[in-house]
């Protein structure tokens, strides 16, 4: 399975686009978020990812830089199905907030002849805080990262069927006690790192409820994870920041450490 990010940047960046990604193998692709708006296409056009050849979508919440892509992403299948170009089924995985935002968007925004066809091929699939689904044929299990801000699900995802080996993504913000059962020793963490350690009083990355390089570098060495990766970051020295990033967070973490850039390809087993 290998991971390509779409994005990789915090919801006000300029220079990369927000975060979102796509998990693939030869059984098939989920996409995780959409970033804030319909440079989806580009990004996905850019590396290589058909997005109406994936059939399941997860939306973390509600925040801009994550469900308007999605919007897009909704707005394409449901066009390319009206047009006969695709046929089947399309799942949108989301807890109840995200999943009303998404219906209502398309049933304020979508034209009749769509929203017949959404009816028709979509399906909305609302998680609860624990709930696994199949995608991929693998085990998913979405949970709830305890946000004070606005509620948000991660999850954890077998790396190949049945077997033990897991990828678990956090969402936007640290890793909570409620999550930890989660990340504990997995072979790999999504986890966000808003800036440098030093950088922190400039970036505001707690007022955000985020953490820097060093603080999620510091979480996943005491979880004993075996892969890092950390994004959803600012964009200020982005030509600087995986070179910086890896150089902070290797002084805090032993494990593999990986600080993409948007489009790269993360070969994750
Ligand atoms: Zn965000």
């Amino acid at each position: 399975m290998r991971l390509i990010m779409l994005g990789t940047g915090m919801a006000m960046v300029t220079k990369c686009y927000n975060t979102c990604f796509v998990l693939a193998d030869h059984t098939g692709s989920f996409m995780v978020d959409g970033g804030g708006g319909n440079g989806i296409f580009r990004q996905a056009d850019a590396a290589g990812v058909k997005i109406a050849e994936i059939r399941d979508f997860f939306i973390t919440h509600k925040h801009t830089d994550h469900i308007l892509g999605m919007i897009w992403v909704l707005r394409m299948v449901t066009k390319r199905l009206h047009a006969g170009w695709v046929t089947g089924e399309y799942r949108f995985y989301g807890h109840e907030e995200v999943i009303r935002l998404l219906k209502s968007f398309a049933e304020g925004l979508f034209k009749p002849a769509l929203l017949k066809q959404m009816e028709e091929n979509v399906r909305f699939i609302t998680v609860e805080d624990g709930d696994t689904c199949r995608i991929m044929g693998r085990n998913v299990t979405f949970f709830d990262i305890g946000s004070a801000k606005a509620k948000q699900f991660g999850f954890t995802m077998e790396l190949e069927a049945g077997g033990t080996e897991r990828l678990t993504c956090c969402g936007d913000e640290p890793l909570k006690e409620c999550g930890r059962r989660y990340a504990e020793g997995v072979r790999w963490l999504l986890h966000e790192a808003f800036c440098e350690d030093a950088q922190e009083a400039f970036f505001h990355a707690h007022e955000y409820f985020h953490s820097t390089v060093k603080e999620a570098c510091e979480t996943a060495e005491r979880l004993g994870v075996k892969n890092l990766v950390l994004y959803h970051s600012e964009d200020v020295f982005l030509e600087e920041r995986k070179r910086r990033y890896l150089a902070e967070g290797r002084q805090y973490f032993s494990g593999g450490l990986y600080v993409p850039d948007d489009l790269e390809v993360i070969e994750l087993i």
